[in-house]
């Protein structure tokens, strides 16, 4: 009994999650849906709000106090350039990938021409060109191309810091104090530095609580997940097929990023990095990546993905304390190539063509929208509406998709929290020694 009780977290959340989904598919079968709702549900409710709420002091006190530990600027940049490059370059070659086997696969192209010719009557409305310059120039109508960067900065710090979804506008707050803290002289900005030391060590243990009703979180997070699935699948046959071959293309393509692009990167970029250390990342990482798939959420996957990335992976927490909360916030390598999927599924199923430009602009409008996504869960598919945009479509076309979209959260939640510790990693084994 007591060995029971000692197990490792991963093998408690992994017997949560594979329970929940046991009960979740028997609640189906035996209609409970009732019980479910009332009873289960809430749990998991409960245990993301729990996530949810250390999420903004996490970020700030993490990031201020991993800046004030970097004493000399210089570092700071290198540390900074190395980080976004790794972010941008990985979030390319996902959505190239995404877009790559969307074409390959054409999804879409499974349905008979009269579903698709009834589709593009409901959804695209009187949109009917694939032209993207046209496109382009109306959103600069509508807004400033750059808007994106100004609106990374709040107004008001305690306002951004009320909503989860606003974080990039937190982290730029807390990028400017941690900043200031570096270049002040160590005594004027020693007390408020021990503030931020000590929250950070407070929320640190909120999480260690936190993370004891992981296994019983998660359980009830899969039951309802499951028993809310089930009630989606009604529809033409013709179109849950074509719309099950365009979720394996995304779940495909999340396992070619999980086994194949990180793996390599891991390789090439990192330094004193061989091929068995792959295991080793993988497994000190695990439990944070099953989390990230219970909760589709990389926000709230962030606390023990430090945890794992500190004491497992010992990545030295100046270093995860800037590279985690930006990549839980901008990198998204698994939602950019669900992004290119999904825009070409739905405009296969339009029948429409999609030119080069369309695809190289659907390249980079993926890589923009995935940086702009809330690290919470479905912003990927919100996001979405942008690039459907830029290549001409109706952003109405969501509506196909939706149906299976919860569990590419899932998968591709898993990716994005992957992505940021194989940045971690590396960003990490180019610093010098402390
Ligand atoms: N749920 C994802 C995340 O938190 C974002 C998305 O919807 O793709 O990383």
């Amino acid at each position: 009994m007591k060995k029971r009780l000692n197990l490792p977290l991963y093998q408690k959340i992994l017997i949560g999650m594979l329970l929940g989904l046991l009960y979740g598919w028997i609640s189906v079968q035996q209609q409970w849906q009732f019980f479910t709702f009332n009873f289960i549900q809430p749990l998991g409710d409960a245990f993301m709000r729990l996530l949810q709420l250390i999420a903004v002091p996490l970020v700030l006190a993490s990031l201020v106090t991993g800046l004030a530990q970097i004493k000399d600027i210089a570092s700071l940049g290198r540390m900074g350039i190395r980080t976004l490059i790794l972010f941008l370059t990985t979030t390319f070659l996902a959505v190239a990938i995404g877009l790559g086997i969307a074409n390959l696969v054409q999804p879409g192209n499974r349905l008979p021409a009269d579903v698709r010719a009834e589709l593009q009557k409901t959804y695209t409305g009187t949109q009917t060109g694939s032209s993207a310059a046209l496109t382009g120039q109306k959103a600069i109508e509508e807004q400033p191309v750059l808007q994106f960067l100004a609106d990374t900065i709040p107004k008001n710090i305690f306002s951004a810091a009320s909503d989860n979804s606003n974080m990039l506008q937190v982290i730029s707050f807390a990028l400017l104090l941690g900043l200031a803290l570096v270049l002040l002289p160590e005594k004027e900005g020693r007390p408020l530095l021990r503030f931020f030391e000590s929250l950070n060590s407070v929320v640190l243990k909120m999480v260690d609580l936190i993370m004891a009703a992981a296994p019983i979180g998660v359980a009830a997070l899969m039951a309802s997940v499951l028993s809310s699935l089930a009630g989606n699948t009604s529809g033409a046959l013709d179109l849950l097929l074509a719309l099950g071959t365009y979720a394996l293309c995304v779940i495909g393509g999340i396992f070619c990023l999980l086994f194949v692009l990180n793996p390599l990167v891991l390789l090439i970029f990192s330094k004193k990095f061989k091929p068995k250390d792959v295991l080793f990342f993988y497994k000190s990482i695990f439990p944070a990546q099953l989390l990230a798939f219970s909760t589709s959420s990389s926000a709230a996957t962030l606390p023990l993905t430090f945890e794992r990335v500190e004491q497992h992976l010992k990545i030295r927490p100046r270093v995860a304390g800037f590279v985690l909360p930006l990549g839980a916030t901008i990198n998204m390598d698994g939602t950019s190539l669900y992004q290119g999927v999904a825009v070409v599924f739905i405009a296969q199923a339009f029948g429409l063509d999609l030119s080069l430009l369309d695809q190289l602009t659907l390249l980079f409008t993926s890589v923009l929208a995935s940086i702009g996504s809330a690290a919470v869960p479905g912003a990927g598919m919100v996001m979405l509406v942008i690039v459907l945009k830029s290549v001409g479509m109706d952003p109405a076309g969501i509506a196909l998709i939706i149906a299976p979209d919860r569990l590419l959260d899932m998968f591709r939640t898993t990716a994005n929290v992957t992505s940021d510790c194989m940045v971690a990693y590396i960003v990490n084994s180019h610093e010098k020694e402390d």
